[in-house]
């Protein structure tokens, strides 16, 4: 049997008439099979002492979806992004305008815990921008919100921080826009002043939103 008609009669004789090779990836490639993607990743140093991978938590078809730095103690325990007090503080400000977390997407920059919750480096960046990148090209979300200066400089490809940029918007892709807002934990630290801009900056994410 060395020719390629002679294997296809031989397993047209065994049954086999369906000859098409499986794609190597899912054609509908969902939230899942990029979570697959990343598998039990050793990309970057993060993995040592990470408890969980933090993939992202939502509604996959959100018209708003939030990036933050990346997870803290909580997140890394339970495996879910903004679960501790950030969190707790994240949760209101989108209930204060009239959504749910189920409503939203919630992901970080880098997906696992930096020890002591240190800076994520360029590289453990570098090796998560992809999974983020993909996350956003799935979720195709209206408006992305950048929360705090890690992914508001990754997004926007820029050096200008936080506090210039929040509360404007900024063309992201096709359709979408970026409006940079207060890091949660930076309101949690910075007090009353800094909770009233973060209520300013969800003012314009619903503004943007309704417009979308
Ligand atoms: N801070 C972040 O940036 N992300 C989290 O998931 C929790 C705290």
């Amino acid at each position: 049997m060395s020719d390629l008609s002679t294997w296809v009669s031989y397993l047209a004789e065994i049954g086999v008439t369906d000859l098409r090779v499986a794609p190597a990836k899912p054609r509908t490639a969902g939230l899942e099979a990029i979570r697959a993607d990343i598998g039990e990743c050793t990309r970057c140093k993060l993995c040592h002492a990470r408890t969980h991978i933090v993939f992202g938590v939502g509604n996959p078809k959100a018209r708003l979806m939030f990036v933050g730095e990346g997870p803290g103690a909580d997140e890394d325990r339970i495996g879910e992004p903004f679960v501790g007090r950030a969190g707790k503080l994240l949760t209101s400000l989108i209930e204060g305008i009239g959504l749910t977390r189920d409503d939203v997407y919630i992901a970080n920059v880098v997906k696992c815990r930096p020890p002591g919750n240190r800076d994520p480096l360029p590289f453990e960046i570098a090796s998560c921008r992809p999974y983020l990148e993909a996350q956003l090209d799935l979720i195709a979300p209206r408006v992305v919100v950048t929360l705090g200066n890690f992914a508001t400089k990754l997004l926007l490809d820029t050096k200008v921080g936080i506090t210039k940029l929040r509360g404007q918007q900024f063309p992201f892709r096709e359709q979408s826009v970026i409006i940079p807002a207060l890091h949660p934990s930076a309101v949690l630290r910075n007090g009353g002043a800094a909770l009233a801009q973060a209520r300013a900056d969800f003012v314009v994410i619903r503004r943007a939103l309704a417009a979308a």
